[in-house]
């Protein structure tokens, strides 16, 4: 591995600022593919990808963000871009005799205005989407919450990727006919272009039980016991097989399967392409099975490299493997490709990210609710804070929205969990975008009213530390579902000195890093995973991790009533329901669907907080 320092523009003197100024004007100047008024990627210092016999991509839980961040400098490359880069690769390696491989690993809809705004929703997603070549390609979770989705998968995606597209444990009632059939083929065996290397893949979904019920997804446990997932591990002509799931890659699902193949080829090498958690990660099985985990939203772009398979050469060798995390951005691109400005966009690339613009202009998607006069952050804030997102939903926007004509003044706790959010909110500009990113769910607020309120107090109590006591009524009721997705993989809190001072700050339970002072970097991912803490393309100084709740809570008393003996409505969001109802059995009141009602029917949060931001913050930023 080799580090090749980047330019950055730094307040030094002479010759040498002037030199990286000159260069970073050229990089703004340059940089004209992503999207019109998206920022433009910062020079910093790079680790180098180590290519091998073969090499992945791997993207993960795009979520619809497929215009990229135009508001985050690091994560400001598009799909057109993507497209591009994949094709210089592509040809890069393939002129040196090595294989590269596309993959992606599900929940590729939901969480940006450019799939959530249309109506139908993905109305210009799929098209855009479908431009990428995909070698292995699967469903993720959010594909199956709707029947539409899943129709769409099956009717759109699936033909668009007729040779890569594998269900390994996902069935879809056939609208045309009505019935159960595989949403793709379970597996797929095939030989790579340059190298020759003979490949058994999958593509499995973990054990998911949301999905709507046009769709059957199969446990894991099970799958590896039928004969052809048998059929397929006993296959002797296999060099390597390739996990593409969507399922954290420290899961038991994983886990089933990777010991299930090892039951049979004790050192085949396996490579696992997971997500689901958001986050980055790169997990050890074996010295010849590593699993990597390609973050979210468009951010990570996951490099992954095998050398020393057993291919046209006949040497047997151990194999090595080889992670890396690139920031979604054109100088990490350019980069990485070995190209420039004035060589890495091509027609195809460019017709993409116009279509991106176009259909974000069609939605409007730029139009402005009202200008926040700071960042409010899920996790980078502690909550309850000023600069929490929870803290200023809890302490602002429910008090100030959530309220039913038809119940008029009556006293109400409202409860939402964190995982209802799914972004930072930026200061500037709050658009129409920003909407569907920091909440895109469309389900709204129910309520069982005149719950008494000396017990409805402490439903948030135990929706918070209640402990394993909700996942012994039902298995599918763990708490830790409540919370933010990327909060599954970060179990304790991470805090960050921004001092220079060399008294350390110590996290109770969490680690302590400190900035390094020497160099200027952006803040960014500083991944520690178990191939160690040099994964991630870009050096970044690191980013404070806040962990937060299941869920918060408003209480909302307009009158200022005496409520220890008062009744009060429980207001939640739709997703938290059966909680809601087992908690309430805890405390000794027995409550059921049918006790429930919906709360302000012609809303939900999305809309709800567009309101809330189009009265209250100016318009004008
Ligand atoms: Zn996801
Ligand atoms: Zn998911």
């Amino acid at each position: 591995m080799s580090t090749t320092l980047g330019m950055r523009f730094v307040p030094t003197v002479g010759i040498v600022a002037i030199n990286r100024l000159a260069v970073v004007l050229l990089l703004a100047l340059q940089a004209l593919a992503a999207q019109p008024g998206a920022s433009n990627p910062l020079a910093g210092p790079l680790r180098e990808l180590q290519f091998g016999q073969i090499n992945f991509l791997h993207t993960t839980d795009t979520h619809g963000w497929h215009a990229g961040h135009l508001l985050e400098p690091s994560f400001s490359a598009d799909w057109g871009d993507y497209v591009d880069f994949a094709q210089h690769l592509k040809d890069k390696l393939e002129a040196q005799g090595r294989d590269l491989l596309i993959v992606d690993t599900g929940d590729r809809i939901e969480g940006n205005g450019l799939y959530d705004a249309s109506e139908p929703k993905g109305l210009f997603t799929f098209d855009i989407f479908r431009e990428q070549h995909m070698d292995l390609i699967c469903s993720g979770n959010h594909e199956l919450y709707q029947q539409n989705s899943s129709e769409n998968e099956y009717l759109i995606t699936v033909p668009a990727y007729a040779s890569s597209y594998i269900a390994s444990n996902l069935d879809i009632r056939d609208p045309r006919t009505g019935e159960f059939v595989p949403m793709a083929p379970r597996y797929k065996k095939f030989t790579t272009k340059e190298q020759g290397i003979r490949i058994m893949a999958f593509g499995f979904l973990y054990n998911f039980d949301r999905n709507y019920n046009n769709t059957i997804v199969q446990r894991v446990e099970q799958t590896i016991q039928e004969e052809w997932f048998q059929e397929a591990i006993h296959d002797p002509d296999i060099d390597l097989f390739v996990v593409a799931g969507h399922s954290a890659i420290r899961s038991e699902e994983f886990d089933m399967i990777f010991k299930k193949i090892r039951s049979v080829r004790k050192d085949t090498p396996i490579q696992f392409f997971g997500g689901h958690y958001h986050i980055r990660d790169y997990r050890k099985f074996d010295s010849n099975a590593y699993g990597l985990a390609s973050g979210r939203f468009m951010e990570t772009i996951g490099f992954q490299s095998i050398d020393g398979l057993p291919s046209n050469s006949t040497q047997k060798t151990a194999p090595t493997f080889f992670r890396r995390y690139i920031d979604n951005n054109l100088y990490s691109l350019y980069h990485h490709s070995g190209h420039d400005s004035s060589t890495f966009h091509s027609d195809r690339g460019k017709n993409i990210t116009r279509a991106l613009h176009e259909a974000r202009q069609a939605l409007d998607l730029d139009q402005t609710f009202g200008c926040s006069a700071k960042d409010l952050w899920m996790s980078r804030a502690p909550y309850p804070s000023k600069n929490s997102i929870f803290s200023w939903l809890e302490e602002q926007v429910f008090p100030g929205i959530v309220n039913d004509t038809q119940r008029g003044d009556k006293p109400r706790l409202v409860i939402s969990n964190t995982g209802a959010i799914r972004f930072d909110i930026f200061k500037g500009a709050f658009t129409k975008d920003s909407t569907f990113i920091i909440c895109p769910f469309t389900s709204g607020f129910h309520y069982i009213k005149d719950v008494p309120y000396n017990k409805a107090k402490k439903l948030i109590k135990l929706l918070n530390g209640g402990g394993e006591i909700f996942a012994q009524v039902d298995a599918t009721l763990a708490l830790s579902r409540l919370e933010p997705v990327q909060q599954k993989g970060i179990l304790q809190d991470i805090i960050v000195s921004e001092t220079v001072d060399p008294a350390p700050l110590f996290a109770q339970g969490g680690h302590e890093m400190r900035v390094p002072t020497d160099v200027a970097l952006i803040p960014g991912y500083t991944t520690i995973d178990d191939a160690g803490d040099d994964g991630d393309d870009t050096i970044h100084s690191p980013i404070s991790f806040y962990r937060v709740p299941n869920c918060i809570q408003s209480l909302i008393n307009p009158q200022a009533v005496d409520l220890e003996t008062e009744n009060v409505d429980v207001v939640f969001n739709e997703f938290i329901q059966p909680w809601i109802l087992v908690g309430l059995k805890f405390l000794g009141l027995e409550y059921t669907d049918d006790d429930v009602a919906k709360y302000m029917p012609d809303e939900n949060m999305t809309t709800m907080i567009a309101k809330w931001v189009s009265l209250n913050w100016p318009d004008d930023c």
